[in-house]
């Protein structure tokens, strides 16, 4: 059973890159028939607020990326506290004294020496009496987990292939602050466990985080954490994506801020942003596909590049037009003006980029136009084209071939001037679609008053 979680912390609003792991994530699910959980990473106390929360549920709604389940760190206290104990008790946790300060003095020491900054242990070294008499002097203890170096930390990446790290190469992390609380590098494993988590999938940021993971996950299972029902039994399977950069290919501010209330105020549509996000950085072609069924369906870890992917906020106004001149009435219905019906929507889509200019277009249908000025000539065809307006099956189709015989007009001089006359515009919607849209006797009046009769 496939279980995929996606796993914001609600210190700010969703961005592009977030929202593409959520839909990765949420495909993986699907497509499995699995599991989706929303987990809310709000541990951070003092930067996670409660707006945020509701503006990420509200943001994966009007996705469509429904989840089956919600999870809040705030809310498991007690189980990090237990996987704390039982590390501690495995001899895998150790309490630290440096200050922010030192540590810092360290890692310039380091760096100046064109070392790279690994946590040097000396908290591991102290003696009961020494770690006493921190404590005597008002110090309390942050905590960090002891890597491992006996072996090299291996994996099969689903999408960055064998992954290899040697952990005397990483720094022992910090996973509790001195006053108690919890960074994010444990208690992400402990529900991994216990949410039964089979696949994890995010950027590429997050692979030393992996790494470290990995031993933690270990440590949990040898120390017989993970023995309850729904708890995972073995790792989950590990997947990180290459991360997303701008069109110019850097990683960019803008994206950051780039975020569904942006999209939605630009008249986007959610399916063009998933028919995007769900293939970019793939070997698959991104196109305008409005069912995400098909998606999923498609959907592939083995066909994601390692390149960054870059996201162009032009290929999404692109994509948007093409989804939206396939959307179905009843998807757009309550967003139309009043009035507007399946058979006008339907003549009208086609020339839309937005749904939102559907009240423009309409506005053609319900008038009044202002047309333009026509040559003497033109004023005589028209004319004689109200005259010649009969409604039937197909007015537009009647009304040309009938002015087409009688005038010897055809092409540009027998069409433009009737599309001027009856829409106020050179281009414009299907003229066989629209005609009817206005009526028989709205259609004759704008072509009797371009006429100048
Ligand atoms: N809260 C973490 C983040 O937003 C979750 C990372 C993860 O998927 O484990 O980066």
């Amino acid at each position: 059973m496939t279980t995929t979680r996606f796993a914001p912390s609600p210190t700010g609003r969703l961005h592009v890159g977030n929202i593409r792991t959520a839909l990765h994530n949420w495909m993986l699910a699907r497509q499995a028939g699995g599991t989706f959980i929303l987990r809310i990473d709000d541990t951070d106390a003092e930067r996670s607020r409660e707006d945020y929360v509701e503006a990420i549920r509200a943001d994966l709604a009007w996705l469509g990326l429904d989840f089956d389940r919600e999870e809040r760190q705030s809310a498991r206290l007690d189980r990090y506290e237990a996987a704390f104990a039982a590390l501690h008790a495995a001899g895998r946790i150790y309490p630290c004294y440096e200050s922010a300060q030192e540590l810092e003095v360290k890692r310039k020491i380091a760096l100046g020496r064109g070392l790279p900054s690994i946590y040097d242990r000396a908290a591991l070294k102290l003696t009961d009496a020494e770690r006493a008499a921190k404590e005597a002097e008002g110090i309390a203890p942050h905590w960090r987990f002891l890597l491992d170096h006996a072996e090299p930390i291996t994996w099969d990446d689903g999408i960055r292939g064998t992954q290899k790290f040697d952990p005397a190469q990483l720094s022992d992390p910090v996973i509790r602050r001195a006053d108690g609380s919890w960074l994010y590098m444990m208690p992400s494993a402990v529900d991994d466990i216990d949410m039964g988590v089979t696949q994890v999938l995010r950027g590429e940021d997050h692979v030393s985080n992996t790494a470290v993971q990995i031993q933690i996950f270990t440590a949990l299972f040898a120390a017989n954490f993970a023995a309850h029902e729904s708890a995972a039994k073995s790792l989950p399977a590990f997947a990180h994506e290459a991360l997303l950069v701008g069109r110019e290919g850097k990683l960019s501010k803008r994206l950051g801020s780039l975020g569904c209330d942006v999209f939605r105020e630009r008249g986007i549509e959610p399916e063009a942003i998933i028919a995007l996000l769900a293939r970019l950085g793939t070997s698959q072609p991104v196109e305008p596909i409005a069912d995400r069924s098909a998606l999923v369906a498609g959907f592939d870890l083995g066909t994601f590049g390692r390149a960054p992917a870059k996201f162009d906020e032009e290929d999404l106004e692109r994509l948007n037009a093409a989804i939206v001149h396939q959307l179905p009435f009843a998807t757009v219905q309550d967003r139309l003006p009043q009035g507007m019906d399946e058979a006008g929507w339907h003549a009208i889509r086609p020339n839309l980029a937005h749904v939102g200019e559907a009240a423009d277009w309409w506005r053609l249908v319900t008038g009044p136009i202002t047309h333009p000025a026509f040559s003497d000539e033109d004023r005589a065809f028209l004319g004689e084209a109200a005259a010649a307006l009969v409604w039937g099956e197909d007015p537009w189709g009647t009304l040309t071939a009938t002015l087409k015989q009688t005038t010897g007009r055809k092409g540009k001089p027998l069409f433009l001037p009737l599309r001027q006359a009856l829409t106020g515009l050179d281009h414009g919607p299907d003229m066989g679609e629209f005609l009817p849209l206005i009526g028989e006797s709205e259609a004759r009046t704008r072509l009797q008053v371009a006429a100048g009769a």
